[in-house]
């Protein structure tokens, strides 16, 4: 593993050089978020190109030309096995905004109250827990990881989305309270997708997850990038969801949404524009739920990993306890990303409660992510671990719904 990497990484320090001699001519600068310890990584890469703007509490703000964006998410890949790896922002307010975590919005988003945690539909989620079926998001999974990836510029994402959306409009399709449609990204080819079933309410509970796929070495769009674990397996899981509400003629209090982000990968692009277009319409988004990996169980004796940054304090003591209630046998546990790794801090820099339960720690995670061996085969080629997250999200819905 070291050795090819080591090569490829040779080739690309050497390159590199050219690069900033490219870029400079016709590029604009871009601020964003990273974790420190990738800092010093970045500086001796780009040189002159990354400019150090701020850094506290382990998080860097860089000012980068946006040329050197897809070099540095590749690099985050291959020496960091990150994915996302940065947050791009839109501004250096916005940049140092995220800084300021400890208050504000964010705080606000980690520590505030949003939702009633009480734990009693034990008579309509019980029997629809039972219903999850691992082969249904086996299969899935199999079918997303056959696109030759899902990269979030070129044919086959924008193929890959038209499948994701054809098959959730083919679950719902009688239900008169359900939409499924394309949330457009101007910068870039691959749509997000969101399915609504509306409820009585306009508060809103989003269970969500990255559609997008990418190999860390280049060729971007024309790259082989299965991305069975990272995140086919997060889209597999919710699909399950919606099918198992949708069998059992699920009738919504509140407004649910299930969405697959485009470009998570590259800076969770997708997330952020549509969560600042939820902000910015005053939209009550009561709790959001990320799914991105679920379906390798890296950490032994650990099932279900919380990360406890970007996150909502009560809302993940929820979800555990919706774990214990209702997916007995399966531990659980906390761990720390270090860095926006995933949609949910998209939601978390807009002041609203997220979680992002997790396959493993992050030092177990499955390392074939971002190469053409994220396969089904690495995850035994079955679906066991992600059925437990199956469950667990519809007890999560059905629970904070009512
Ligand atoms: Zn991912």
């Amino acid at each position: 593993m070291k050795t090819l990497n080591g090569l490829l990484l040779a080739v690309v320090m050497t390159a590199a050089p050219a690069f900033q001699t490219i870029a400079a001519e016709n590029s604009k600068d871009v601020y964003i978020s990273i974790d420190s310890d990738a800092l010093k990584f970045s500086q001796k890469t780009f040189k002159s190109r990354v400019q150090e703007i701020s850094t506290q509490d382990g998080i860097s703000i860089l000012k980068i030309d946006e040329d050197a964006l897809p070099w540095l998410s590749m690099l985050m890949h291959k020496n960091f096995n990150r994915c996302g790896g940065f947050m791009v922002h839109d501004d250096e307010a916005d940049a140092m905004n995220l800084l300021h975590s400890q208050d504000g919005a964010q705080l606000f988003a980690k520590n505030n109250t949003f939702a009633d945690y009480t734990i009693n539909q034990e008579e309509l989620v019980k029997p629809m827990v039972e219903q999850v079926k691992a082969e249904n998001i086996l299969a899935n999974i199999t079918k997303l990881s056959s696109f030759k990836n899902r990269y979030y510029k070129g044919e086959f994402g924008k193929q890959s989305a038209a499948y994701i959306k054809e098959m959730w409009s083919a679950i719902v399709k009688n239900r008169t309270d359900a939409t499924v449609e394309y949330f457009p990204h101007s910068q870039w080819d691959q749509p997000s997708i969101i399915l609504t079933l509306k409820g009585k309410s306009d508060d809103v509970i989003v269970l969500g997850g990255h559609q997008d796929s990418i190999n860390g070495s280049f060729g971007g769009s024309s790259a082989t990038a299965p991305g069975a674990d990272d995140n086919a397996s997060g889209i597999s899981t919710i699909t399950e969801v919606v099918r198992i509400l949708t069998d059992n003629s699920y009738q919504p209090q509140k407004t649910i949404k299930f969405m697959a982000y485009a470009a998570e990968e590259v800076g969770l692009l997708g997330s952020k524009e549509i969560s600042k277009s939820f902000k910015a319409a005053n939209v009550n988004v009561i709790g959001v739920m990320q799914l991105d990996m679920t379906n390798f169980q890296g950490t032994k004796d650990l099932d279900i990993v919380m990360m406890t940054d970007y996150t909502n304090v009560q809302q993940n003591n929820f979800v555990g306890s919706i774990i214990d209630k209702y997916v007995p046998g399966i531990k659980w546990g906390f761990d720390k990303c270090g860095y926006g790794c995933s949609d949910h801090a998209s939601w978390n820099a807009q002041g609203y409660p997220a979680s992002m339960p997790f396959e493993a720690k992050m030092d177990d995670m499955n390392h074939n992510i971002h190469t053409a061996k994220d396969t089904l085969s690495v995850s035994g080629g079955n679906a066991s671990h992600a059925a437990k997250f199956a469950k667990m999200a519809l007890a999560y819905i059905v629970e904070l719904d009512r």
